[in-house]
């Protein structure tokens, strides 16, 4: 199938990237993440997908957006309950491109993590596969995470530290 995968980070690609291959799938990655902040972050991560889609031939869209003012707008009086805003608001947009580039199917790199919350990314992606008449792929990778760190990090590139919006910066140093 020709598949559009959102990417929420190089490190997260790799082994999705992998995977989806060796099943047989035409892969196309697509970045859109207005959750991660602040700039520096997001342009270490940006430039560090950039540079492992070059090393994996995987032809990529990259819709360059820093979005802090969008993003803080819109979960500051739900904090608790933002990952939901965060998740739709980047899969939508996937959506909406491979519905308008003609892919068979959408799915996202933010299910290798065991660290997301699986459960809600699925509801959100089926909401929009209903919404949209778009197929989400759907495949369980949290067993390929530890695999595919270890694949990313032996390239040497940046490695993020936490989720990705202001306030899971926040939470990284104060759970410590
Ligand atoms: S913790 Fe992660 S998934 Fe939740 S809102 Fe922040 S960046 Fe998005």
């Amino acid at each position: 199938m020709k598949v559009l995968m959102h990417s929420c980070c190089g490190p997260c690609s790799a082994a999705v990237i992998k995977v989806l291959r060796e099943e047989g799938h035409d892969l196309t990655g697509y970045w859109y993440n207005l959750n991660i902040h602040p700039y520096k972050e997001y342009e270490a991560r940006l430039n560090a997908y950039k540079e492992y889609a070059k090393l994996v031939n995987l032809e990529i869209v990259v819709e360059d957006y820093y979005g802090l003012r969008e993003f803080t707008k819109n979960v500051i009086d739900r904090l608790d309950t933002r990952c939901e805003y965060c998740y739709r608001s980047r899969l939508e947009h996937v959506v909406k491109y491979a519905k308008e580039n003609n892919y068979d199917a959408f799915t996202t790199t933010l299910l290798i993590s065991p660290y997301q919350k699986h459960e809600l990314i699925i509801k959100v992606c089926e909401e929009l596969e209903s919404e949209y008449g778009i197929k989400f792929l759907y495949k369980d990778f949290r067993p390929y995470f530890r695999e595919g760190q270890s694949m990313f990090r032996e390239t040497g590139l940046y490695m993020q530290k936490y989720c990705g919006c202001i306030f899971s910066e926040e939470e990284r140093y104060l759970k410590k």
